[in-house]
């Protein structure tokens, strides 16, 4: 089985310094010159009808489908003409745009007590709250949030920014995880606490990220920076504000996500030094 491949330095550089760019946000784009497409699903639950619509789109416009570690269903093999269309029809299908750029990520999170045996609290109203309220804010680099109904952490909660797990009487709240070529655990910040007071807690984390990090820095370096005991007390100074404010920002940035004109699309075709991605039999 030969698995080689060439590394494409320059490709790979180009995409870095892409995804630091405004409207760069949705854009995936392949080494083949093709470009992928992260299609959102809210609270990773989907109808029958929605699979199907998925279904029409991967034929007209991906060469296949892929489910990313993130709960997303990518789109894989767009030609650079049909990605607007593509866009337009995952949105009437029901499911969200990603974002692959620099902003709070989509809730990565397990089935919680409705439907798991370990269950110790429901996750889904949580969840949707936590999108509907900050996906898509603007942050120093990607912020991403995982949700668990009990401390098996099935949804990596101690590898994501922000992350809660259930305990009997409420969630605990760490953060400053990460995964990528040198994990960091997430620590404690808080907990248990109502579910009432998460996204509190999240709206103060996310103030005090923007506050104290450096331009392109990920919360672990800023937690580290810093010190934990420094960032906590920044998060435990500004958790009584209202976050009306930061609500709004995200409402702007998730319609300029889903309308943006993206960047990157006019050389498309221009194949790189790799093959293209076979479409599965
Ligand atoms: S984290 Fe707990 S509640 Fe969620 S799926 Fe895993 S075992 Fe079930």
């Amino acid at each position: 089985m030969d698995t080689s491949a060439k590394l494409d330095v320059a490709l790979r550089k180009d995409t870095v310094e892409r995804k630091k760019q405004q409207g760069a946000r949705c854009l995936g784009k392949q080494r083949d010159g093709h470009f992928a497409l992260s299609v959102g699903v809210p609270n990773a639950c989907f109808s029958a009808a929605q699979l199907r619509a998925l279904a029409d789109i991967v034929e007209r416009y991906a060469k296949v489908g892929h489910l990313s570690t993130a709960q997303s269903m990518v789109l894989l093999g767009i030609e650079g003409q049909d990605y607007a269309q593509a866009r337009r029809a995952v949105l009437e299908a029901g499911f969200q745009i990603r974002s692959v750029g620099r902003d709070v990520f989509h809730v990565k999170c397990c089935p919680g007590a409705d439907y798991s045996p370990f269950g110790l609290q429901r996750t889904f109203a949580l969840v949707a709250h936590l999108e509907e309220t900050f996906r898509a804010l603007p942050t120093p680099q990607k912020f991403k949030i995982a949700l668990s109904g009990c401390p098996n952490c099935c949804a990596n909660t101690r590898l994501a920014e922000f992350g809660i797990h259930a305990a009997m009487n409420g969630w605990k709240i760490f953060v400053g995880g990460k995964m990528g070529f040198a994990p960091t655990v997430a620590r404690e910040l808080a907990g248990p606490v109502a579910a009432d007071q998460v996204p509190q807690y999240l709206a103060a984390v996310l103030r005090s990220y923007r506050a104290l990090a450096e331009p392109n820095e990920r919360l672990t370096r800023t937690v580290e920076r810093i010190g934990f005991e420094v960032f906590k007390s920044a998060v435990e100074e500004c958790l009584h504000l209202p976050y009306e404010d930061l609500a709004a920002e995200a409402r702007q940035s998730r319609l300029a996500l889903e309308q943006e004109e993206v960047i990157g699309l006019l050389d498309a075709g221009k194949s790189r030094n790799a093959a293209s991605i076979p479409a599965p039999d």
